[in-house]
This record gives C-alpha cells, structure tokens and sequence, in this order.
C-alpha cells in the first residue's frame, strides 16, 4: 500500500449515481461515466494488507484483493488486471453485479466502513479493456479433445473460457437467440450495459470458442447424441423453473412471473421490439417479491413510465446493524437501498408504501379482477389483497377478510425465486440425470453427474445463486473436465461442489 495510514486518513466514498430524474429516463447504468477513476486510488489505499485477510474467503473466486489493492494504489494497472484476471474470468460483470459478500468480510469493516472491493474490482477490468490489457488468449497448442458446454450464463462461459485457453475444442450451445444467460436477458441494462458482454464475447471467440445459438440441447438436437459427439459435456442451464403463488385469481389476465417480464424489456434494448409486449407504462404495479429479481422489476417498471408501483416483501424490515447471529465476517440481512429503491423514493412511486415503494412483513391473500372479456377467458387483474404476516412470514389475518388490505394492480409481478432447473424431459431423460434433495441436477464432489464424461455447473447443480459462484463453478467444473480428459489439469479450481457461502 502507497500510504500506510490511507484507511485512518481517508474516509469510504461511492462514485456518484446521476440524477434520479435523469437516469430514469434511459436504460444506461446508473453511474455518471468516468465518476470512478478520480476517486478510486486513494480507496484502494484504505486497504490495510491484513496479515490475515478475510475477504479472499468472503469471495467465492478467492479473488487477491489486498494484491490488486496495493497494485491500484501505486498506480501500476497492468499488473492490477493480471491479478485480477488470474482469479476471474469477467470482473467487469462482478464488478458491476456482485453483492460483494468480500466486503462484509473486510477486516476494516469490523469497525469501520469496508473498504470498497467492488468499485476497484470493476474500475481494474474497465481500465484493462481500456488500455488494451484483456487481450485474447488463444492456447498454444490444441489437445484433439472436444467439449460442448450447454447453457451461456456465466457458469457456462466461464467454463468454456478456462477449457479454451487449456487448449480443448469448445462449442457453447445456448436455446436463446443471443449468448449470455441471465447477463443477457434478465438483469437489465441500468444495471449493466450488454456492450460488457459482447466485448468478452469478442474476447472468447477469438480464443476460439465456438457459440450455437438458438439450440435447445433435448428439444432441438438430442443431447444423447451430442454426447457421442464430444469427449465431454458441461451442463449449465441456470435455475429458472420459479416459484409460483397458488392463491385465488392466479389466473387473471396481467399477473406474470418477472422472468416473463424481464426478458422483453432486454429485448427492446437489443431492437428486438419498439415497445415491449407486457409494459408498465401507465399501469398500476405490484411486484410480489423482495429481493434483488424484485428491485430488478422495479427499476424496469419506473423507466417504463408506471403510474405507480409497490413492492411487497414478506420478510419483516431488516435492521441497520448486523444481527447477533450474523457476525462479522458474515454477508448479513441487512437494509439495504438499491438504486431502484432509491428512484421509488424520490419519485414518491407507491401511494401505499414506505419512502422506497417497499411494503414488508405483507403477503398476498388473493387477486381480484373485472369478469372475462371477448376471447378472454379471464378476467383482468385489478387489485391484490394482502395481510400482514409474523416474524416466520405467516399470515397474521384470520382468513375471513378481516385486516386485509386491498393494493390497486393493474399490472402484477411475481419474483418469489426460483427452485431448480427447469424440469425439461428432454435433456434429463436423454441423458438420464438425476436430482438431488433441493431439486437441483445431482453431482459429486468433482462436478460429476454419475454419467460418463458429464458435468454440471452453476446454478443448475447449486440451485439459484450469484455471478460470482457461478464463475467459480465455471472455473472449477472446467479444472475438473480438463482432468478427466487429460488425466492431470494446471486449472484452478476455486471452489468444490457443496461449498456455501460463510455462516456464523
Ligand atoms: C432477474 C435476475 C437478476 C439477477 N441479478 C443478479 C445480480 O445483480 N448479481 C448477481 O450476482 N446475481 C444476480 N442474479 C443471479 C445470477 O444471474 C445467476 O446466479 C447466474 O446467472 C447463474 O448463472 P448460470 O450460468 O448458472 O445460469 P444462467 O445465467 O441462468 O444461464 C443458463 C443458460 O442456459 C440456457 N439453457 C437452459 N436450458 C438449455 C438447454 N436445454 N439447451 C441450451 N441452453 C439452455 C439458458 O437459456 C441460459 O442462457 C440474478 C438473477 C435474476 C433472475
Ligand atoms: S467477485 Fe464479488 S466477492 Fe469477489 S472481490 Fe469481486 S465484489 Fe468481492
């Protein structure tokens, strides 16, 4: 570190987000461009080195933090991004995406505010494609070993990126129109602008992965025969069979899973539509979910012009603090105000709920809609009744409408999570998988399925995560695909199939 006493001089600063105004008036990320680099140095020399430095175990990839940290703070950028690319593959997605679990495992954040992981981690990877450091890296030479991998999110890519440059054949089949999974068509481009992806997917391709879009591996080729075709398989089809919510009016016309929403409004982005086929615009919304699927939807909704929108979360308000069992260097339930949060508040978006459009400890008791219409055999949805529920998330009502409260709703979104890969007969069956207890696709403790020669990564075999396991999946399922088909492998694998995150 360039100053020994950066972490007692300089005090946590965040880049700047443009005005709220502004931003919710276009679908470019949040962050004013070039906010970063004036401010990031002097962060990244509030790293103390630790001698023990708990946040390379907070982050799944075991990122070098304290080295990129120090390398940042002497300016020396270059070098920054060899550290940083030997431990990710796609820091400019993590960057922007990741919780940052490395953060609440920050020594300094014991009694001080963390240092800000994230921000160096994206500013390094911005500042190498910037300067010319991500440059391909095509293997030298070619093992005649060949892999398909199936599915293009992050655990996918990632792994074909690690058994490329090892030197095997690698084509990635993907059933969207586009490559890259939930980074593509999922989370919005507020949040990430798609250029990030296409820019690594340049990278990927001239290292000489192979992508095939529009495949659906058991439905449009047989995954039986791809298997004859390949010395090896990677299954990474994410999780997204969601959660439903069984309760009366389900069925009404305008009431939709966010992963039904979602996706239109990446395609408008993409010029795939000038207006999306379900819209917020002028609409009154309620999205059913508090988490981050949940925001996702809410900063979607404000920029599709909504003339209003709650979000309700059956969990009670978390507090400020961690709690006394989620001690440090745990990632806690902690308030948090996402960008989207903090565009419902200044905009005053819910007429029903707190400052940030929030309702909590609330869960919906049923739909109400008008009655069915010509070629409608439902009727449309109008409004939701919620109750309050207990500290266990149960309802707290008697079930008679006694202390139910009505939410106007003419446009309802469901992101309640998901349990599991999509049960898709044709995959399974031709390739006779199983699943385990949680639902997710069964493997051992080397990626392994129990079939010859086939590998699950990501949140197909963790069940619904985050980017940065699902790199790591990638990286360690391709060390664990590169020793099968060479007997020994130099890839690193960064975490093992039952790893979880860090609990007290
Ligand atoms: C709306 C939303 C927002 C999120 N935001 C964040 C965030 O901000 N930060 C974060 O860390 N995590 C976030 N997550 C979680 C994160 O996106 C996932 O954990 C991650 O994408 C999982 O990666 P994956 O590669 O395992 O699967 P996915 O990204 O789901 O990719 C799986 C791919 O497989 C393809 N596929 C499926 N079946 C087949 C088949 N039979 N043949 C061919 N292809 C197939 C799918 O089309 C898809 O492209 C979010 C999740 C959602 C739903
Ligand atoms: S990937 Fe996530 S956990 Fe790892 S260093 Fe980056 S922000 Fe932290």
């Amino acid at each position: 570190m360039a100053d020994p006493k950066g972490f007692l001089t300089t005090p946590r600063r965040l880049p700047p987000r443009r005005p709220v105004e502004e931003r919710v008036h276009d679908w470019d990320e949040v962050y004013v461009p070039g906010g970063l680099l004036p401010i990031i140095t002097a962060q990244a020399d509030r790293c103390m080195d630790c001698g023990i430095p708990f946040c390379h175990d907070g982050c799944p990839l075991g990122n070098l933090i304290p080295d990129w940290n120090d390398l940042v703070s002497r300016d020396d950028w270059r070098r920054a991004s060899e550290r940083l690319h030997a431990t990710n593959n796609f820091p400019e997605f993590t960057g922007r995406l990741c919780p940052a679990p490395c953060e609440s495992a920050c020594v300094l954040a014991i009694n001080q505010p963390a240092v800000t992981i994230k921000n160096v981690e994206v500013a390094i990877a911005d500042r190498a494609w910037e300067s010319g450091y991500a440059v391909p890296k095509p293997p030298e030479r070619l093992s005649g070993r060949t892999v398909a991998v199936i599915g293009s999110g992050p655990a996918g890519l990632a792994a074909a990126q690690q058994l490329t440059r090892a030197g095997h054949t690698v084509a990635v089949y993907e059933r969207d129109d586009r490559v890259g999974g939930l980074l593509r068509y999922g989370i919005p481009s507020f949040k990430m602008e798609k250029h990030h992806l296409d820019r690594r997917l340049w990278q990927m391709r001239a290292e000489g992965t192979k992508f095939r879009t529009g495949v659906g591996v058991g439905t449009d080729v047989d995954a039986a025969e791809l298997r004859a075709r390949y010395d090896a398989l990677v299954i990474a089809v994410g999780a997204r069979a969601w959660r439903e919510l069984p309760v009366p009016g389900r069925e009404l016309a305008g009431i939709h899973q966010a992963m039904e929403y979602l996706p239109l409004a990446n395609r408008v982005q993409e010029g795939d539509y000038d207006r999306p086929p379900i819209t917020a615009e002028g609409k009154h919304v309620v999205i059913v979910g508090g988490g981050d699927t949940g925001a996702d939807c809410l900063g979607t909704v404000l920029r599709q012009g909504a003339a209003s929108v709650t979000q309700l979360d059956i969990h009670p308000l978390p507090g400020d603090e961690r709690a006394e069992d989620e001690p440090w260097p745990t990632y806690p339930k902690i308030y948090r105000m996402s960008a989207a949060h903090e565009e419902a508040r200044e905009l005053a978006a819910s007429p029903e709920a707190d400052a940030d459009a929030r309702l909590f400890s609330a869960t919906t008791v049923r739909f109400e809609g008008d009655a069915p219409g010509q070629g409608r055999p439902h009727g449309r949805v109008r409004a939701l009744r919620l109750v309050g529920t207990g500290p266990e998330g149960r309802a707290e009502a008697p079930g008679d409408g006694r202390g139910e409260r009505v939410l106007r709703a003419d446009l309802v979104l469901l992101a309640l999570g998901f349990h599991g890969p999509e049960r898709d007969r044709g995959l399974f069956g031709q390739l006779g998988l199983e699943l385990d207890a949680r639902g997710n696709i069964a493997r051992d403790a080397s990626f392994g399925t129990g079939r010859e020669g086939i590998f699950v990564a990501g949140d197909a075999g963790r069940g619904q995560s985050l980017i940065v396991w699902a790199i790591a999946e990638g990286r360690s399922a391709a060390a664990a695909v590169d020793r099968y088909l060479a007997g020994d492998t130099a890839l690193p694998a960064p975490v093992g199939p039952a790893d979880r995150p860090m609990t007290a």
